[in-house]
């Protein structure tokens, strides 16, 4: 890792040539909401000015530019007795501009299971190796509680990281790609003030974190918790809507589905996400249903989260973003059940 700083001014200028060489997204406000309050969203930007680095929060994750919802994997042509079948997962490279550390470490989270583990995604990998992130460091929303998961840092998993400090960045340049790009762009070697202020800032952030979740030790209490009727009592408020696995930066999990066109000359295999919440998730051929009340669906989306993943990966899947609780219809979110798990409160 590399520490430079550069200036607000040149950062515009290093990014609008960044904008006219490459696809670029960045946060943007698209909408206000019904209290008035800018709605921000990941888009293509094409010019520096579009962008809003002073955005708070996006509503979805920034995992579908890297898992899309709907996504196809092959498909083939057939003539006569012949069958082709054709699968493309290369992609452009492309630049994605602001990105929290915790979608960083959300993203680091995927690359586990999809670009380390036993069977690698080719479509994933594709994808976040020709993606160039550029993460920026934010003050937290009074629901985020990723410092309780130690999500709040990036440490790597980036290639550029950025810590406003008054009139210029403080900035991690964590690869050769990253340093190549400031040929034409000043920057600065760290000078002692740049230290002091780097530091003041960092403590600065973590000193406003509101909301905390005690995550010690959670794993354990979930074995001890799997009959706990905290279980039932956010299950039955469950709408079985499946948005809270859209949102999170870390679902990955997706059903496959084939389609053959009327001419019989032409079938597609889509991947589409999906949601271990949805009623038919664990329902097998003959029709039986493995998890068939939302409650046991509700429960297992929280194991995976804080139980199995940590016996996969030595950490839980969850960055502590609370997207979920934002968007669940049904008012559940993670900091409530884990709060209730730990209580046994069940009323
Ligand atoms: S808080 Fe919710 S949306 Fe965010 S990572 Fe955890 S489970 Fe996913
Ligand atoms: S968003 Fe809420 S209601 Fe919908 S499946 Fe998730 S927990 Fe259930």
């Amino acid at each position: 890792m590399l520490y430079k700083t550069i200036s607000k001014a040149n950062f515009k200028v290093f990014i609008n040539e960044v904008i006219a060489g490459n696809v670029t997204i960045a946060p943007k406000m698209t909408d206000k909401d019904s209290e008035g309050n800018p709605v921000y969203q990941f888009q293509q930007v094409y010019a520096f000015d579009e962008i809003a680095l002073n955005y708070t929060k996006t509503y979805s994750s920034l995992k579908n530019f890297f898992l899309p919802f709907k996504e196809s994997l092959s498909t083939f042509q057939f003539d006569k007795n012949e069958w082709k079948q054709k699968i493309e997962y290369s992609i452009h490279p492309r630049v994605i501009v602001g990105v929290r550390a915790c979608d960083i470490n959300g993203l680091l989270k995927l690359d586990n299971v999809l670009m380390k583990g036993k069977y690698p995604s080719p479509y994933y990998v594709a994808r976040r190796t020709n993606t160039f992130l550029i993460g920026l460091d934010h003050e937290p929303m009074a629901d985020c509680f990723c410092q309780s998961l130690n999500s709040d840092e990036a440490l790597h998993g980036f290639d550029l990281f950025l810590t406003d400090i008054g009139d210029k960045y403080f900035m991690q340049i964590n690869s050769s790609k990253a340093f190549n790009l400031f040929k034409n762009v000043q920057i600065n070697d760290i000078e002692t003030e740049d230290e002091e202020k780097y530091i003041a800032e960092k403590k600065r952030i973590a000193s406003l974190f509101k909301t905390r979740v005690a995550i010690t030790g959670l794993s354990n209490l979930m074995d001890i918790e799997f009959e706990s009727d905290v279980w039932k009592k956010w299950g039955d408020k469950c709408l079985s809507c499946g948005t809270c696995a859209m949102v999170c930066p870390t679902c990955y999990c997706f059903t496959v589905t084939e389609s053959i066109d009327v001419s019989l000359k032409f079938a597609l295999k889509e991947k589409v996400l999906y949601s271990c919440n949805l009623v038919d998730f664990a329902e097998v051929a003959g029709g039986h249903n493995f998890r068939p009340e939302p409650a046991t669906r509700l429960k297992y989306r929280f194991y995976h989260q804080h139980r199995g993943f940590v016996e996969s990966y030595d950490e839980p899947k969850c960055v502590g973003c609370n997207r979920c609780g934002i968007a669940c219809p049904a008012g559940i979110n993670p900091i409530d059940v884990i709060h209730d798990l730990r209580m046994e409160d069940v009323k």
